[in-house]
């Protein structure tokens, strides 16, 4: 498999995160490390925040790449998280901010709820768990809470804090009722230059499930699927170019990196994207 993902010269990532949501690196330190390893188109993608692109924006400007303000948002589809990527945010559109609005309440109660839990249910000091993860600033993610859970020595890692502690059927897991995609999806479209269904090979849907979300998200006015990821088989790199073609969406291209100790998802590196499949960076792009 080429890797070398590039409609420009150079490699673009269009799927990222900082510490503004559950990234490791500042969206001045991301911009850089992007940089030096050819990034030279940048989106920023936190989870239902855009306060990193500021600094990611400036940061990008002084590196001579170009920069895309986006957003992650986390909605819910016949009960299960799906999450959508907004790109060329307009971060003053009423519809992005309602989300956000929305989403940051239910995130800060959620937090909450699984300390209660992993006190009462995991007899461990859950309050104080959640407390601290609170106290990390930007948007709160069950990733806070699983680095808070290694932190105190709850979990050797943050797979293992899910595995033990926060995934289904463990003693801190709380469903979360986010958005549902009909409400979601027309407050991104109006706000964003492209939209783009996120990590569409990673949900537990059948095939005939995805085939619905994808003509949902297309009737309500998705743009694009994610085609190449970091960490994709061939296979599913195919079975969703495919559904990109039968849906006439266009292709996006990212990482969806966190965090620099991680090595299998770094900046910019996935498959191309196949013909016949129109890149949505030539959509966000002047
Ligand atoms: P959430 O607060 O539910 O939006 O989850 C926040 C983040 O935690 C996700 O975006 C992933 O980066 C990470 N995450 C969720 N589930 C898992 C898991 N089972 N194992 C490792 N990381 C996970
Ligand atoms: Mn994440
Ligand atoms: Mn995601
Ligand atoms: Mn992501």
């Amino acid at each position: 498999m080429a890797y070398d993902t590039c409609t420009m010269s150079g490699l673009i990532d269009l799927h990222t995160h900082s510490d503004r949501s559950d990234g490791v690196l500042a969206p001045g330190a991301l911009a850089a490390r992007a940089a030096g390893r050819g990034v030279t188109l940048l989106a920023l993608t936190d989870h239902d925040t855009v306060d990193g692109c500021a600094e990611a924006q400036a940061a990008c400007a002084g590196l001579g790449i170009r920069f895309v303000p986006g957003i992650e948002i986390s909605t819910r589809w016949r009960g299960q998280a799906i999450h959508v990527v907004g790109l060329g945010v307009d971060a003053t559109a009423a519809g992005i901010t309602m989300q956000i609005d929305d989403v940051a309440q239910r995130r800060r109660d959620r937090v909450l709820a699984i300390g209660e839990r992993l006190a009462r249910r995991g007899r461990i000091p859950g309050r104080d768990i959640a407390t601290r993860a609170l106290e990390v600033g930007g948007v709160p993610t069950r990733m806070h809470l699983a680095r808070t859970l290694v932190a105190m020595g709850f979990a050797d890692d943050t797979q293992h804090a899910f595995d033990r502690w926060l995934n289904r059927d463990r003693p801190g897991h709380v469903p979360v009722e986010w958005p549902e995609l009909d409400t979601a999806l027309p407050r991104l479209v109006e706000s964003c230059r492209a939209t783009v269904l996120a990590h569409p090979h990673r949900y537990r849907l059948s095939g005939g499930a995805l085939r619905q979300l994808v003509t949902d998200f297309a009737a309500g006015g998705g743009s694009g699927l994610e085609v190449s990821m970091a960490g994709m088989s061939p296979n599913d790199h195919d079975r969703i170019a495919s559904l990109a073609r039968r849906h006439a969406l266009a292709g996006s291209a990212g990482s969806d990196f966190h965090d620099p100790a991680v090595p299998w998802n770094p900046l910019g590196r996935f498959a191309k994207l196949p013909d016949g499949i129109a890149p949505v960076a030539e959509r966000i792009t002047d």
